[in-house]
């Protein structure tokens, strides 16, 4: 293996993963090439290779270190069907902060019924051993009294976001909004650090509408 590969496979390692339920494959990064590549800072070489349809993205793709953590929450979370790894910026930014991700508005209500939740710090012991198996065990912890399908991110502390989905192509689209979210929290948080999380008749109103079986928002049936 020649320099260049290795240099875009640390780039993935460090910034990402992306599982199917079904073959633990990244076969969403496959379907979605490069522009997914670019969204889960992989690099611009690794989207350039794809982009060339180079069997190499897929290939450094398959064989994940974080992947046990994944297999554990697709045990814990019956009805996962994906689920996305990434550091992009913003929510690793909560993450690193130890903050969960307050609702500061109807845009975070719509997708999330409630703060994005923020995992314990992991202790020596899970972190010496079995340290990505460990981190699913967190996330299933701090789930303990949340529902996966209503609350479809976590941040891990210290670390970045794991965001699910029932499809792969779901799990990509939270992990999306997860970081415009992210964004506009802290831009809301720096404008006016004062600022309080909305209440929670607008939250249940904007998640209800559209999520849950009395969901009105966008369906055919709708007045
Ligand atoms: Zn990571």
């Amino acid at each position: 293996m020649n320099a260049a590969p290795r240099i875009a496979e640390r780039a993935l390692l460090c910034a990402g993963l992306l599982t199917g339920a079904a073959a633990l494959l990244h076969v969403a990064i496959i379907v979605g090439g490069p522009a997914w590549y670019r969204f889960f800072g992989a690099g611009e070489r690794m989207a350039r290779l794809a982009a060339r349809g180079s069997a190499y993205p897929t290939l450094v793709t398959a064989d994940h270190p974080e992947t046990p953590t994944h297999l554990v929450l697709y045990r814990a979370f019956s009805a996962l069907g994906g689920v996305v790894h990434t550091h992009s910026h913003y929510a690793t930014v909560w993450a690193q902060a130890g903050r969960e991700i307050p609702c500061m508005g109807t845009t975070h209500a719509d997708y999330f019924h409630g703060p994005v939740p923020i995992t314990a710090s992991m202790a020596d012991d899970e972190i010496a051993s079995k340290y990505e198996e460990n981190t699913g065990h967190a996330i299933v912890r701090r789930f303990s009294e949340l529902d996966p399908t209503t609350m479809p991110a976590v941040l891990v502390a210290g670390h970045a976001s794991f965001c699910w989905g029932p499809t792969v192509t779901g799990a990509v689209q939270t992990a999306s909004i997860l970081e415009t979210v992210a964004r506009m929290a802290y831009d809301t948080a720096a404008l006016n650090p004062g600022a309080t999380p909305i209440a929670t008749a607008l939250l249940d109103k904007h998640f209800l509408r559209k999520h849950g079986k009395n969901a009105y928002y966008g369906q055919p049936t709708a007045v």
